[in-house]
């Protein structure tokens, strides 16, 4: 059973938790295009370096920051990406897992 205090002593703690993920998130290293799970997928920070012939699916529009996957807004220059947990990607890089912001 919950007391009214111990409730009363979960809340900052949430609060704490919560702001801690915020910075966490915000000073996360950039994703090395060398890291095994990055080449696996042909990432790269600079979209117009993709290996076309590699990856023939990748278009002249295709970036990070229109990703559905991209947790930033548009105007971030980077940010972090479902694909890569605790990292950040540039928002004008691509991977091979690209899909378009609905
Ligand atoms: Fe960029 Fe999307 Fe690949 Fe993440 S999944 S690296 S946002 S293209």
């Amino acid at each position: 059973m919950t007391t009214r205090r111990s409730f009363i002593q979960i809340i900052p703690l949430a609060g704490a938790l919560a702001l801690g993920a915020g910075s966490a998130r915000a000073d996360a290293p950039k994703v090395d295009e060398k890291d095994p799970q990055a080449a696996a997928l042909g990432y790269v920070a600079d979209a117009t370096k993709v290996n076309k012939a590699k990856f023939p699916k990748y278009a002249a529009s295709q970036v990070c920051s229109g990703c559905q996957l991209y947790q930033g807004k548009a105007i971030d220059a980077s940010a972090p990406c479902a694909i890569f947990a605790g990292k950040q990607v540039s928002s004008k890089g691509w991977c091979s897992a690209y899909t378009k912001k609905a």
